[in-house]
């Protein structure tokens, strides 16, 4: 696609109030591919007012025609599938297929999830004498992260219309060009002017101007921890509604009953999958002490299929690149042992990680404890089962996690004592309704599903 140089804001594309731009880089090849407006708090402004303007119609619109809004949004993210699929490919590094299942199959289910749940959910419920009025909070500041470009966007865009509310989205400098592209499709999708504004730009310049203005109504990030901490303590001095979605260090339990040699393929390949940076990301897979060396066997020869280049793509930017080295460098440095990978990179052009296992890894390791966000997986010794729910729970997130058990009741049991937000038994499917969010620090409320839409509504009570 061809890159814009302005923002979107109010149903067209106006040029930017600053000079200054933010380079794309393709990090397969580390070749320029495109530049974009660097947005200032003047851009911000501008895109809130126009979000303040289209409120009022937007959240008076029946809520059969948001939804046919949303439906017609979703029909065009499918039409232009492959080029948002190229897209994500050439600014992420994502493989194709990836970008076209995943990236891009992901959105498309999430936008239709919402065209569906915009016409069926009840804003309205009776409670003895009084009547519960569901409305939309107001003018929403999205700020998203690079990991999955337009899923961040539309699981944030797609409940936030489907509420009633209008939105400012701040996309992450690494990845604008599908930010973009989903601007295109808000507007082929004939959505009223100013109901959806595009400010790209620095998170510490048009991120932080937007998640501290005065007219937005709702922040909701995704992103680092640090970062959202800030967010936190600015809404919370604004009295504004916040969302974080923020890092997660998740456990993979595998219980003694299990399928080892399933749970520790699709273990692996779950880290492996986008190269390692998913937040929800089962970083951490615990065995019994009886069948360990056989996993660290099992996972040896697992990620030898994950080939930089092939399976693997490069991480997103050198930062990110050094980063995940540095974890490496540090695992080994504090005494883990490296059955496969390691810190050089595998190539020499495009910011490739090894894909790297661990294993004698404590749970007080760095490795165990820091969100890497690359292709690093960990393997930890457990003795039995209250020292796996310890050793599980014992890090500072609680986003997601597995469990792999004989049969799902005792998979279940053991689910049902870990701080985390979503689990997966035996493998189980990704479900687009499914809340999504984190316990302790990995965030403040939920994503996806009916309890996604729920965190852009506000109640009213009438009582007769
Ligand atoms: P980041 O926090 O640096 O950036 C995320 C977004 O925030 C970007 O758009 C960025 O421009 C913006 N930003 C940065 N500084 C800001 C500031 N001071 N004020 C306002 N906005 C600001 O994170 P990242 O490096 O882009 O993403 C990686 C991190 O995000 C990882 O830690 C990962 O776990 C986390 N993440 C979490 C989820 C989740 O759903 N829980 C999903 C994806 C990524």
């Amino acid at each position: 696609m061809k890159a814009h140089d302005g923002m979107y804001i109010g149903g067209a594309w106006r040029p930017a109030r600053g000079q200054d731009t933010i380079a794309v880089v393709n990090p397969a090849d580390e070749q320029v591919i495109a530049q974009v407006p660097a947005g200032t708090a003047e851009d911000v402004d501008d895109a809130v007012c126009a979000a303040r303007e289209a409120f009022r119609g937007w959240a008076a619109t029946p809520p059969a025609e948001r939804a046919a809004r949303i439906a017609a949004l979703r029909d065009v993210l499918v039409a232009r599938a492959d080029e948002i699929a190229e897209t994500v490919t050439a600014e992420l590094g994502a493989p194709l297929q990836l970008s076209q299942t995943v990236h891009t199959g992901v959105p498309v289910l999430v936008a239709g999830s919402y065209a569906e749940l915009a016409a069926s959910y009840s804003f309205e419920e009776k409670l003895g004498n009084s009547t519960v009025l569901l409305e939309p909070v107001g003018v929403v500041g999205a700020i998203t992260p690079w990991n999955y470009p337009l899923h961040q966007i539309v699981a944030k865009v797609a409940p936030a219309l489907a509420a009633g509310c209008t939105v400012v989205l701040k996309p992450a400098e690494d990845t604008p060009l599908t930010a973009q592209l989903f601007a295109e499709a808000v507007d082929e999708a004939g959505l009223p002017a100013g109901v959806f504004n595009l400010v790209t730009g620095l998170g510490t310049v048009a991120g932080q101007a937007l998640a501290a203005h005065d007219d937005v109504d709702l922040v909701s990030f995704t992103g680092s921890t640090a970062v959202g901490r800030q967010i936190g303590a600015t809404a919370g001095g604004a009295v504004k509604r916040v969302a974080l979605e923020l890092g997660g260090k998740s456990a993979n339990v595998i219980l003694p009953s299990a399928d080892l040699a399933k749970a520790v393929k699709l273990g692996i390949a779950n880290v492996m999958s986008n190269s390692g940076q998913t937040c929800s990301a089962w970083t951490r897979m615990l065995v019994h002490k009886d069948q360990y060396d056989e996993a660290v066997a099992l996972a040896k020869a697992a990620v030898a299929k994950y080939v930089p280049g092939e399976r693997v793509g490069p991480l997103v930017s050198a930062k990110q690149q050094q980063r995940v080295r540095g974890y490496i460098e540090k695992g080994v440095a504090e005494g883990a042992r490296m059955v496969a990978g390691g810190p050089e990179a595998p190539r020499e052009t495009g910011y490739y990680v090894s894909p790297t296992v661990f294993a004698d890894v404590t749970p007080e390791m760095t490795i165990a404890q820091e969100e890497i966000f690359g292709p690093v997986v960990s393997l930890l010794r457990y003795e039995d089962e209250d020292d796996a729910l310890r050793i599980a729970n014992g890090t500072v997130y609680g986003l997601a996690g597995a469990v792999w058990a004989g049969d799902e009741a005792e998979a279940v049991t053991f689910a049902r004592r870990m701080d985390t937000g979503q689990v997966d038994i035996n493998g189980g499917r990704f479900n687009p309704l499914a809340p999504f969010g984190g316990y302790k620090q990995s965030g403040v409320g939920r994503e996806l599903g009916p309890h996604g839409l729920s965190e852009y509504l506000q109640t009213k009570s009438l009582q007769f």
